[in-house]
């Protein structure tokens, strides 16, 4: 692990509230054998100017309906951390078109969370970086499929590569850390490796999602066993690119949805990850430790993986996720699902 990563994360495990949380977390896990919240994705909202080809999301805006609040997020923030959560990742649509995103950064920090945000980078200028940087902030992912501006700009949208690459800059005089967020696409390994090796290069942290069926990306061909192998490729050469489903409490691969993540939308619906879009209740109408319980009822959740669910497990995938295509809107309420049904599931309808 190179200095500046080691001391961010001494820095991080020095605050006894964060230190505090991952010790009951891994205890949980490691004695006890029980999930512990650890992480919180917000889609805080679907408003953007980006024109991703991928984008997971596409199918969550909704007119008419309330975001929530900085009251709202405030709630969620007090619940999280009692749950155990020790991080927030906020993340849309595109974060910065919040007015109140350097409120709910502070709501966020204040009750000791880490606080990262991904964003497509258009409009980050100096003073956004540095205001978010005083809010709280902790690091910046930017969404980036190439350095190729041709290349990058026909998958995300004109003028998205040259955002990212002046934003970099800014962010890093900002004193944030910053990294890439390159969704790993089947049969386009080529991609990631080059702006691995760019991140390699430039001391910037990667992070490769793999692009999951949903949203944009419906009907897409499904992720491979040997796309999987590739990945692990790329992660093995690339120390400083990560996926989530490679760290766990249990110190083991563990896909985290529903076992230690979850991700809430602006219209407070929660997801067991950002990826799967089926919610599980509405933090407006019940306690967040509620509907917690009830995630981590439903069998796909509750089956142990080492790797991601919406993208490398075939039978997930062709059951749980496929079926979403025929909703206009996303997510899809469990009991609305045509593949979840209460014989299958007497726990989680009970709950
Ligand atoms: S399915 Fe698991 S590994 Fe994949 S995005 Fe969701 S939480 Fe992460």
């Amino acid at each position: 692990m190179d200095l500046e990563r080691y001391w961010s994360r001494v820095r991080i495990l020095a605050n006894p509230w964060v230190l505090y949380r991952i010790t009951r977390g891994m205890f949980r896990a490691l004695v006890l054998r029980k999930n512990t919240l650890r992480v919180m994705y917000l889609m805080a909202t679907f408003a953007c100017q980006a024109r991703c080809t991928m984008c997971s999301v596409a199918k969550f805006r909704r007119s008419g309906t309330d975001s929530l609040t900085p009251a709202d997020y405030e709630s969620i923030a007090d619940q999280g951390a009692r749950m155990g959560a020790i991080a927030v990742t906020i993340l849309g649509g595109e974060p910065l078109l919040m007015d109140e995103l350097e409120e709910v950064v502070r709501v966020f920090a204040s009750r000791h969370y880490f606080v990262s945000v991904v964003t497509n980078g258009f409009g980050l200028d100096e003073r956004r970086a540095r205001s978010l940087k005083e809010a709280g902030l902790g690091s910046v992912h930017f969404g980036l499929e190439s350095l190729s501006e041709e290349e990058n700009d026909a998958l995300r949208g004109p003028g998205q590569c040259r955002a990212v690459k002046e934003a970099i800059v800014v962010c890093r005089d900002a004193g944030l850390r910053v990294g890439i967020c390159t969704v790993f696409t089947p049969g386009a390994t080529e991609r990631a490796v080059e702006l691995a090796d760019y991140c390699k290069e430039h001391g910037l942290m990667i992070n490769l999602p793999t692009r999951a069926a949903v949203g944009a990306a419906e009907g897409a061909e499904h992720a491979t066993a040997d796309d999987y192998e590739e990945l692990l490729r790329v992660l093995k050469e690339h120390p400083r690119a990560a996926v989530d489903w490679g760290f766990s409490y249990f110190l083991r691969p563990r896909c985290p949805a529903g076992k230690e993540k979850i991700a809430i939308t602006c219209y407070g619906d929660v997801l067991g990850c950002s990826l799967n879009h089926i919610s599980f209740g509405n933090v407006r109408d019940e306690p967040l430790e509620t509907i917690w319980k009830r995630v981590g009822k439903f069998s796909a959740f509750s089956r142990q993986t080492d790797r991601c669910l919406a993208a490398f497990d075939d039978e997930h995938v062709r059951r749980y996720l496929d079926p979403i295509a025929q909703f206009d809107e996303s997510p899809v309420h469990y009991t609305d699902h045509p593949a979840i049904a209460p014989e299958d599931e007497p726990d989680l309808f009970q709950s």
